[in-house]
């Protein structure tokens, strides 16, 4: 069982992983007839029916029937842990702590539909469901951890896992089980568990309210174009969206840019109006920092302030010591370490970019130094001096069906893997738009399910996603069944959609997770696939985006949508030579933000005003003038609507360290396709979840620990000698 620590609930938002963690059931007779009674009445809470140890039952039941799933769901599950906290019996690891894994199990399948309808079938009456139900589900998650019978046998089980023969997973699950309830405050006495729960109200309240002051800036606030001066530079669909905007927002007949990064970042490319590209720039990085009823920083130090106060309660020098210290960083001065090595280089290359786009500024006569909102303009002046690449060259290549079958194709080159649509109806969908797979394996035995929802629509979160709905177990014998889920615009029946390069990269992102989701060979479910440590959980996805760049997919699947050729190959050259293209920007806008989150929860008990810190911290770093970092402080929801990211924004550069190293193991064997390091990927990476530390892990895969030298190539910038970042420390054990 893996108590849903730390707002996962939200983590599908940011990154590409949903879920719930999973709970679990031991279940005597007089609960199993009770989970008939409660079955019967709820369709959400009943075992699911048909194929591969069923699969979930959209179209069988209503959406006003979530909440009192969820409820009677969350009933159960704690009157479970109260009966294995009750055994008369001495603890043991089996009626312990593998009781607790198959306990919850009604508590999975209602959450996983609930995850499912609160992401992508978002309506009013979900939306009310969901604020309802978020603070319980919270509350439910303390009063596991805070159960003292429970934490007592877990912790006897844990005082005398020498003696008890534990194989190697049984030691991590464990070792896991007693970690996460004391770095959730299992330990505490009575009065210092009340404190914690307080705390944790109060914050979950600041979270809620950081995130609404942020989504209301974000959908009342626009720059209105009034006239065709105003739009001067936009391409045609960028006018039309922003006409429609206008509309939308009760402005018909006029233009608007809307506070979002979809809308102010194309302006900000194309709008020859630098004035205006000002004033959008300004509303853009002003969200949250108006002053008015949606500033948010006084919020931001309220949850300062709580952290700092929750970390020294549970006994952590600071709120970054508690975080790191069950990832794959382990401390706060590893992540910064590999941190402040990107930086510099980073900040380098931006200073060639200003150049490199004010000497075109220059010949232009602009008569202007570049300013941050001058960045996207003039480098994309310099993408089409220097590369010579339109996108619009690229997009008939790039059909989302062919390029779908491309990543089949992959996922059966490295893992053996097959994809057959199920196309006879037997899996219900919860949308028309999705369709399902089942994958198996090269023996053909079945693996899991693949499920597909690849088109926006209202109610549907915007970005895209991996989602698991079951993860696999060998003590629940049940297979897995994951999801992706993107926003593509849905095209007229037998028409190709054609996607972006960016999107198609994001199209083999998710479905790099899935895969992780899918090779998982574990058997308990608490440790199964994605359920690693958050600068882990990257990895595996951003390196499976590296064979849409390899020859086979482009040849065989970036076809023409109209002559069926595929790319040629000076535009496949073009395509890869831009990989590096603005790469001091992207990483300088990042690593700004993964710092000053760093920072701030490293500042511990000290008073911060957000302002003030910002201002210092990126003045003390030297950054660049013409850049502001991706998220500012009063609007950086990574950190400040939920606990998931708060120090832990560093963990997307920390994965691609893995990613971009790992990548070159194949190169250095015999190409993207080397079977034997496919072979090892899969061993130690892809199919062991959490059952091994996820450092033993990269060095069974790799030989040796990461190093940053790959990274560096990847992203453009000189390497450095040596510089390896990973670690001698091991968690476990
Ligand atoms: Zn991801």
């Amino acid at each position: 069982m893996i108590v849903r620590l730390r707002g996962e609930m939200a983590g599908l938002l940011l990154v590409a992983l949903g879920g719930c963690a999973t709970n679990s059931a031991k279940t005597d007779s007089s609960a199993a007839a009770r989970k008939e009674t409660t079955a019967a009445m709820n369709p959400l809470l009943a075992p699911w029916q048909g194929p591969w140890g069923g699969v979930p039952p959209f179209g069988k039941f209503k959406v006003s029937d979530l909440k009192p799933a969820l409820e009677a769901a969350m009933a159960e599950n704690l009157a479970e842990v109260d009966r294995i906290a009750a055994d008369p019996a001495a603890p043991s690891f089996d009626n312990t702590i593998v009781a607790m894994e198959r306990t919850g199990k009604a508590l999975d399948r209602a959450g996983a539909i609930y995850g499912i309808y609160t992401s992508t079938m978002s309506d009013a009456e979900v939306q009310a469901i969901e604020t309802e139900m978020s603070p319980k589900l919270a509350e439910f998650n303390d009063k596991i951890v805070q159960n003292s019978r429970l934490f007592a046998r877990i912790a006897a089980v844990y005082e005398a896992r020498a003696r008890l023969g534990l194989n190697a997973e049984q030691q991590r699950l464990l070792w896991l089980d007693y970690t996460n309830f004391v770095r959730a405050g299992a330990k505490l006495d009575d009065a210092k568990k009340k404190r914690l729960g307080e705390l944790n109200q109060q914050l979950a309240a600041l979270y809620t309210r950081f995130s609404q002051n942020v989504l209301a800036e974000e959908s009342t606030q626009m720059v209105l174009l009034d006239s065709e001066a105003d739009l001067a530079g936009l391409p045609a669909p960028l006018r039309e969206s922003a006409a429609a905007a206008a509309a939308s927002h009760g402005k018909p007949g006029k233009w608007a840019v809307i506070n979002t990064r979809s809308s102010v970042d194309p302006f900000l490319t194309w709008s020859t109006r630098r004035d205006l590209r000002e004033k959008v720039w300004r509303m853009f990085t002003s969200r949250g920092d108006n002053g008015d009823a949606h500033d948010n920083n006084q919020i931001v130090a309220d949850v300062l302030k709580l952290r700092a106060e929750r970390a020294t309660l549970l006994g952590y020098q600071t709120h970054a010591h508690w975080h790191l210290e069950d990832q794959m960083a382990k401390t706060p001065e590893r992540a910064i370490e590999l941190m402040e090595a990107v930086w510099k280089p980073a900040v380098a290359r931006v200073r060639e970019e200003v150049a490199d786009m004010q000497a075109i500024a220059d010949k232009e006569h602009a008569a202007i130094r570049i300013a941050p909102w001058d960045y996207h303009f003039y480098s994309e002046k310099v993408r089409k001096a220097k590369y010579d690449l339109d996108e619009n060259d690229l997009k008939p290549y790039l059909q989302l069906e062919k390029l779908r079958e491309g990543m089949f194709w992959v996922a059966g080159q490295l893992f053996g893997l097959r994809f057959t649509l199920v196309s006879d109806g037997s899996i219900p969908v919860y949308h028309p738009d999705v369709r399902v797979w089942e994958v198996t394996d090269a023996q053909g035995h079945h693996v899991g399910l693949w499920y597909f929802d690849p088109y926006a629509r209202a109610g549907k979160t915007s970005g895209a996603w991996m989602n698991e709905y079951r993860r696999q177990s060998r003590v629940d014998d049940v297979p897995v069944i994951v999801s992706n889920n993107a926003n593509f615009v849905k095209g007229k029946p037998g028409e190709a959609i054609l996607i972006s390069w960016d999107d198609a990269r994001t199209l083999f992102h998710e479905f790099g997770h899935a895969l992780h989701g899918l090779n998982s060979n574990v058997t308990y479910s608490s440790l199964a696939g994605t359920a690693v440590p958050r600068d882990y959980v990257e990895f595996p996805s951003q390196l499976v985006e590296r064979w849409l760049y390899t020859r086979p997919v482009l040849d065989r699947f970036a076809l023409h949508y109209q002559s069926g050729q595929p790319m040629p190959p000076e535009l496949v050259q073009k395509v890869v030579r831009t990989e590096k293209f603005k790469q001091g920007y992207i990483t300088v806008e990042y690593l700004a933000s993964a710092l000053v989150d760093m920072k701030l929860h490293l500042a511990g008990a000290t008073p911060i005003d957000p302002r003030r810190f910002e201002r210092e911290t990126l003045s003390s770093l030297g950054m660049p003038s013409e850049i502001v970092m991706r998220h500012r402080i009063p609007h950086f929801g990574h950190i400040f609507s939920g606990d998931g990211y708060s120090a832990g924004y560093y963990s997307y550069l920390w994965s691609d360290t893995l990613s971009a190293d790992a990548y070159e193991a194949f190169l250095e064997g015999a190409g993207p396709y080397d079977k034997a390091v496919a072979q090892r990927l899969r061993d130690d990476v892809f199919s062991v979840g959490n059952k091994v530390d996820p450092a033993d892990g990269y060095r069974a895969f790799r030989g040796r620990d990461p190093s940053i030298g790959a990274l560096m190539r990847k992203r453009g910038f000189p390497v450095p000698g040596g510089g390896a970042v990973s670690s001698d420390q091991k968690a476990t054990h």
